[in-house]
């Protein structure tokens, strides 16, 4: 083992710290590890309490989604190794692994991605720490969002109030966006003659000392077959989400605008969040394909449409940047009919005591405050048994498939909010475990824009269950798919 450990630190020093960059395409972290002109691509992924912990009771990661992360960690596992690397794959908390697994393999600078929501930012700050205290360097290279937060900041003065600025201020995508298009595998090539010869054979010994804690199946439970009525069949992983933006920007994006709030089939919409969410692609990728796409076809509505699109996303990203732990507070003054329900509370028959904040993790391993077997209103809304057809379809897709439409979610979250009087937190950890595309700023930060908690100029959004059904599933077949 001694002699392997020389063998390993004398041809790597540097690693990627892989958060949600799964992919080796277009991955700045990697491009930098690829830049140090070490032998082989190494990288540690964890499953931390983000993934394997829970909330009031309820896991934060369903089997559904827990499955789609094992298959693109798998996914990117693969690729490394076809790099003459490693990905190891470990559950705890990166703070807690990360300085041991340096210590002990000589490395000296971890690449990482930054990600801007709180828990994920609060995370790298302990890494950083961590990692400080025993000499090692912590470089965090952006590649979650189109654009970069420094051209966000200084083009739009905080706080963001709505999307509208926030698009005027930022301007054309192409505007301080990142160029990239590298391909890692390329740079491993290029470094120098033999040198992915030489990373096989390190990357192999590094393999063999630490094989034993390299996880071989998920730590949290997979056991659930994607319903036949889903959408698409979410495969998790780059190479699975490449095809799906390649299929998608071949024709269907052409038409986006007019298909955007449908309910059915996979080409109503581009289905890439659960792959941009997970880092699988990047949205440097999608903004190029539909780039390509116009080059053939022609510019029209519906690309421009997909990469305003793009923008909610960043804009959602940056929102939660600004607000913190405030992303998981705030009571919503329901604006449904009948007027005067109760606001903003956790049902009497879910919990007792509706102080909870999401952010403090006061009450993450609190038994009293637990949300038992999603009983009572909240649990008919969960499950896809509440008064209304239309909103009981929404409900049951997402449970069996791990995706809604952008359609659903407004309406399902409106329901809850606005009709039903219960805290929009509780629908939004719902939503956190269930949906394969889950993303803190994406999630919280449009569940509080319906609440009427942020950065929504219209003071929350209320939705008539009836006639959107009526609109958008005039002949009622959504629901038929769905009524069971
Ligand atoms: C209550 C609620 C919760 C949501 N939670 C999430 C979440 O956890 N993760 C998530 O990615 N999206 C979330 N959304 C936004 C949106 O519903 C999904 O991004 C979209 O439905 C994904 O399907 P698609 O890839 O086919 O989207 P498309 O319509 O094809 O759009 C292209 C891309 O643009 C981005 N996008 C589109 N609309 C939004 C939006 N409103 N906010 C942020 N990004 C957007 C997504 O990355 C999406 O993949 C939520 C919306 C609501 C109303």
């Amino acid at each position: 083992m001694g002699v392997q450990m020389n063998d390993i630190s004398s041809g790597i020093s540097e690693l990627v710290w892989f958060r949600r960059n799964l992919r080796v395409a277009d991955n700045p972290a990697l491009t930098a590890l690829a830049d140090s002109k070490q032998a082989a691509p190494l990288g540690v992924f964890f499953y931390d309490q983000q993934y394997t912990g829970s909330w009031l009771g309820m896991p934060r990661c369903r089997p559904l989604r827990a499955k789609f992360l094992w298959e693109s960690v798998q996914d990117l596992q693969e690729q490394l190794q076809g790099l003459g690397g490693e990905l190891l794959v470990q559950e705890g908390e990166p703070e807690d692994l990360l300085p041991k697994i340096c210590q002990s393999l000589g490395i000296t600078r971890v690449h990482t991605q930054r990600l801007f929501a709180y828990e994920e930012s609060e995370s790298a700050e302990r890494v950083l720490q961590a990692l400080h205290a025993i000499g090692v360097e912590l470089v965090q290279h952006e590649c979650y969002t189109l654009w970069p937060s420094a051209h966000v900041f200084a083009s739009h003065p905080q706080p963001l109030s709505s999307f509208s600025k926030f698009r005027r201020k930022v301007g054309a995508p192409e505007n301080g966006a990142r160029k990239n298009g590298v391909v890692v595998a390329k740079l491993w090539h290029q470094n120098e003659n033999g040198a992915r010869e030489n990373g096989v054979v390190v990357a192999k010994l590094w393999h063999q000392s630490l094989e034993h804690t390299s996880l071989t199946k998920s730590p949290i439970p997979i056991d659930a077959e994607l319903d036949e009525r889903s959408v698409l069949l979410f495969q998790g992983g780059e190479k699975a989400g490449r095809a799906r933006l390649h299929d998608y920007c071949s024709k269907p994006v052409g038409h986006y605008k007019e298909t955007r709030n449908g309910l059915i089939g996979a080409d109503y919409s581009s289905k890439l969040s659960p792959w941009l969410n997970l880092g699988c692609i990047a949205p440097s990728q999608v903004l190029r394909a539909v780039r390509e796409y116009e080059r053939a076809h022609g510019e029209n509505a519906s690309t421009e449409w997909l990469i305003v699109e793009l923008l909610w996303r960043d804009f959602f990203q940056f929102l939660a940047a600004e607000r913190g732990a405030e992303l998981f507070k705030g009571i919503a003054e329901p604006k449904g009919e009948p007027q005067g329900k109760p606001s903003g509370k956790v049902p009497e028959d879910v919990n007792s005591g509706s102080n909870f904040e999401k952010g403090t993790e006061e009450h993450d391993n609190d038994p009293n405050f637990s949300v038992p077997g999603l009983s009572g209103a909240f649990g008919r809304w969960c499950w896809g048994k509440a008064e209304n057809a239309f909103l009981n379809a929404n409900m049951r897709e997402l449970e069996k498939t791990g995706y809604m439409s952008n359609r659903g979610r407004q309406n399902a979250a409106s329901a809850l909010i606005h009709d039903m009087g219960i805290d929009w937190r509780l629908g939004a950890l719902w939503f956190e475990a269930n949906l394969l595309d889950y993303d803190p700023g994406s999630n919280y930060g449009n569940w509080q824009y319906i609440a009427g908690l942020a950065a929504n100029p219209r003071g929350g959004s209320w939705f008539n269950l009836k006639k959107q059904a009526q609109m958008y599933d005039t002949k009622g077949e959504y629901q038929k798919l769905w009524d069971a």
